[in-house]
């Protein structure tokens, strides 16, 4: 267990889990990142003494400055400051929970400068797979996963014989809000009604990806670039009570699961403490309680984006950066209710569609590129929409 911990996204859902975690293990965080919420930011500063704080925003990073002048805590703004928060010589590993593609560059950042890496930011390997999985073994250095499905298979690997005994991963799905609903019955689904997720308590784009299954999707593009398992082996299974994080099914039909209560604090202790095992504050699980435990195949008719993004990982070169950065745009129109729901899944399919298929290493720059025109995309297909209604 690396001691002194850089967290990106400290004032996030994950981030203060994270924080809960550290406080249970006595870690020391030398180092936080926030985008703008410098209220929550400076009761962590005050509470954790960090050597540097990175704040994503230049007039949030200006209060911060402020109102912690008292403090020896150095304040650091925008991309390079997350950067250098992500790359920072007091720490030895780096959680990165930032929410959004915005996290490729601290992921790199870190990797570059030989962290540890926990990584809880989908987002840039779905956009950076090929990139990021490269830096990482370049340096001899894990990625370790901290998404629960892919913690989950990252113990069920453990001590397996290597990657050709694995037949598939089964990447386990709640289903989220909407689970059993035909496509027509979501037309009118509101921002309120997507986040309301029946199992976990996340930030508002991750439960809303929940909700699309987009999450799932991602989450199979995440977990293709983790395990170097085509997407053609990666099954999804619809598990509603989430006691199952994930499974792995061997050459000779065994399979191992990972089970626990849904917390969120346990893939992450794991990640910071692996290979150790470690006392946690997750609760113990009870499977009386449950009882049964229930699992279903995924309909991809009704959730598009579920199905979008394994066509996109199939596709290769830049439809996966171009899936997830429609994604984005397309949730952050939604929520802000110039987007239906329905429209999420057909435009992350559109821009996936609209990049030529391509094998080999994209560059950040075409990563970013891709990024960019799927947004656009979204932002024009929404406001001529609006303009037909
Ligand atoms: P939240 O929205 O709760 O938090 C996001 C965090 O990222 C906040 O601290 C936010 O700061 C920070 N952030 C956003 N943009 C920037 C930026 N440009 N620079 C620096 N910091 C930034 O998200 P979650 O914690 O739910 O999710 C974080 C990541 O973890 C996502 O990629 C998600 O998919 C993944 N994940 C989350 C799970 C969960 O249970 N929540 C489960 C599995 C994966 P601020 O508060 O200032 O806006
Ligand atoms: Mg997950």
């Amino acid at each position: 267990m690396e001691n002194r911990l850089a967290l990106l996204g400290s004032t996030g859902s994950i981030g203060r889990q994270a924080l809960d975690v550290a406080r249970g293990l006595g870690l020391q965080v030398t180092v936080l990142a926030a985008h703008h919420n410098v209220a929550v930011l400076e009761d962590q500063i005050r509470e954790w003494k960090p050597e540097l704080a990175a704040v994503y925003d230049a007039g949030a990073a200006a209060r911060l400055r402020k109102s912690i002048a008292d403090t020896n805590t150095r304040v650091v703004q925008g991309l390079e400051g997350l950067c250098e928060a992500a790359s920072y010589p007091g720490a030895d590993a780096v959680l990165n929970a930032v929410v959004g593609m915005v996290g490729l560059h601290p992921t790199l950042a870190a990797l570059r400068a030989g962290k540890l890496l926990a990584l809880a930011n989908k987002e840039a390997l779905v956009a950076g797979g090929a990139l990021v999985m490269r830096e990482a073994a370049s340096r001899g250095l894990p990625v370790l996963p901290v998404d629960s499905e892919h913690s989950a298979i990252f113990q069920c690997l453990q001590g397996a014989p290597g990657k050709d005994a694995v037949e598939k991963l089964i990447l386990t799905a709640s289903g989220g809000p909407f689970f059993g609903r035909a496509r027509a019955e979501l037309e009118h689904v509101t921002p309120e009604q997507a986040l309301r997720h029946p199992n976990w308590q996340m930030g508002a784009k991750i439960t809303v990806d929940s909700a699309t299954m987009m999450n799932k999707g991602l989450e199979l593009i995440e977990a293709s670039w983790l395990f170097g398992i085509p997407p053609e082996r990666i099954d999804i299974l619809v598990h509603r009570e989430s006691v199952v994080h994930s499974m792995v099914e061997y050459r000779d039909h065994s399979v191992i699961a990972q089970l626990g209560v849904p917390d969120m604090r346990l893939p992450i202790q794991y990640a910071l403490t692996y290979p150790e095992r470690l006392p946690s504050p997750v609760a113990p699980l009870r499977l009386t309680d449950y009882g049964s435990l229930t699992f279903f195949a995924p309909d991809e008719e009704t959730f598009a984006c579920l199905r979008a993004c394994k066509h996109a990982m199939r596709r290769g070169g830049l439809a996966p950066a171009a899936a997830n950065g429609a994604n984005e745009a397309a949730v952050s129109l939604f929520l802000e209710g110039k987007l239906p729901f329905l429209a999420i899944g057909e435009l992350v399919e559109a821009a996936a569609q609209r990049q030529p298929a391509g094998e080999g290493e994209p560059t950040v720059e075409q990563i970013l590129e891709a990024d960019r025109a799927a947004r656009a995309f979204v932002r024009e297909q929404a406001l001529t929409r609006e303009g037909c209604q």
